[in-house]
């Protein structure tokens, strides 16, 4: 190799936290640097940075990706009460990958990394199986009410300006019981129908959406009708990708993605996002695999991995003791990143890099290098496994000759 790969544009990098933050380093020393030039706008967010700037640093990266169109972000705290005590905290911040997804009123899509010997649990399973997650409403910004004793439950609705009252029986209680009141809205599900849509275009997958519209007929209706119109719009460039929109009971798309090879995108209301990606992680290995995506309805983008800052093996490196962490799905940001950076910049070489290393990557593990979590499930089986700069050294190794 001569002379570095040229990135055309900015990209924006959000750096994190604990172990996330020191495999992230070694990332950008090992597999990046070296070999490409791009201009880094750095937004520091570890939680120490966050707290002494009052967290104005992770506005400020948000607005950054805004403006850069492609961001990659380092797993980062999201601090309870035992974090403001460990990090002498001023107060208890908010988390940031949410206060960066509601600036780019994005929603986030998780997408497994597939290798020949880490066999999935299911074993149809051959493509991945892609989650888009609405992250608005439903029960994450519910009421509930626990009533102790009979009475009458009404749903109300007062309109703006004086209009009439609106009001629905919800149940005569007869005995203790608890009630629940949950919204959403139609710019939340269209923006979260189209960022959908949009995604399965880039990724010329299929898009699955799945409800439960037979028992909720204008609850899960409304979300099943903004889908089949938002869809209805794009039909022809459905059409000239080959890829298809499809709507199922939400009971049957679950049989039906179990049944399945892969290989579509399947959005989930809220709930069904939290819970299924979890299964889908398990199901395709480790969450050291998965990468994860948000994305803009106006097509801004940030790659980031889906674990967290791991950190028991964190506490296991300040002791000094070896570490063996996937560094996978940070290296996938990055590639992700360089990737969608080539292909809005039109600059194919900085695609092949991208490409290039990820396949360094997949050999380096197909080849039986592989840290611990992998070593545990691969098949046929490793009897060793390798520390967390002995895996990226190898993949670096296999980038230097592929290049
Ligand atoms: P986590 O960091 O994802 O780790 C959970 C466990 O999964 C680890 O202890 C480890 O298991 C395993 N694991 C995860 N990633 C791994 C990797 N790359 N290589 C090997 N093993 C891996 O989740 P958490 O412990 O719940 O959260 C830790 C911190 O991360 C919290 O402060 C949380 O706020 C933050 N967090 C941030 C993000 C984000 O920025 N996107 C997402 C989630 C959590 P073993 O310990 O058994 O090896
Ligand atoms: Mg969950």
């Amino acid at each position: 190799m001569s002379e570095k790969i040229r990135v055309k544009n900015p990209l924006v990098e959000i750096d994190g936290d604990e172990m996330a933050r020191i495999i992230w380093h070694f990332i950008k020393e090992k597999l990046i640097k070296p070999f490409v030039d791009v201009d880094i706008r750095y937004y520091d967010l570890s939680i120490t940075n966050r707290d002494r700037t009052d967290d104005q640093i992770t506005v400020d990266a948000a607005y950054a990706i805004r403006e850069a169109g492609v961001g990659v972000k380092c797993a980062t705290i999201t601090p309870n009460a035992a974090r403001v005590e460990e990090y002498k905290l001023k107060k208890q911040w908010k988390s940031p990958n949410g206060t960066i997804r509601s600036i780019l009123d994005g929603t986030v899509f998780r997408k497994p990394i597939i290798m020949k010997n880490i066999p999935p649990m299911v074993r149809r399973w051959k493509k991945p199986i892609i989650i888009g997650r609405h992250a608005y409403g439903d029960i994450y910004k519910n009421v509930e009410l626990v009533v102790d004793g009979p009475g009458r439950a009404e749903l109300v609705f007062i309109p703006d300006g004086g209009g009439e009252k609106r009001v629905l029986n919800i149940h005569e209680f007869k005995c203790p019981g608890v009630i629940m009141g949950m919204h959403n809205t139609e710019d939340s599900v269209r923006s979260f129908a189209k960022a959908c849509i949009n995604y399965a275009l880039g990724e010329k997958q299929d898009l699955w959406f799945g409800a439960k519209d037979t028992i909720s007929k204008k609850y899960h209706g409304f979300f099943r009708d903004i889908f089949a119109d938002e869809a209805e719009k794009v039909k022809d460039r459905f059409q000239e990708n080959g890829i298809h929109y499809r709507y199922f009971l939400i009971d049957d798309a679950v049989a039906q993605v179990m049944k399945s090879e892969g290989g579509m995108l399947w959005a989930c209301m809220n709930y069904d996002g939290d819970v299924m990606s979890d299964m889908v992680a398990t199901g395709f290995g480790s969450l050291g695999l998965m990468a994860s995506v948000l994305v803009s309805p106006d097509g801004k983008y940030e790659f980031e991995a889906a674990h967290g800052t791991v950190v028991r093996h964190y506490y296991e490196h300040l002791k000094g003791n070896p570490t063996s962490t996937n560094s996978i799905a940070s290296i996938f940001a990055w590639t992700g990143a360089l990737s969608k950076r080539g292909d809005i910049d039109n600059t194919p070489d900085v695609l092949k890099f991208a490409e290039t290393l990820e396949n360094a990557v997949i050999s380096t593990v197909e080849s039986g290098i592989m840290t611990k979590d992998l070593m545990l499930i691969a098949d046929p089986p490793v009897d060793k496994y390798a520390l967390t700069e002995e895996f990226l050294d190898a993949v670096a190794g296999r980038l230097k000759k592929a290049l």
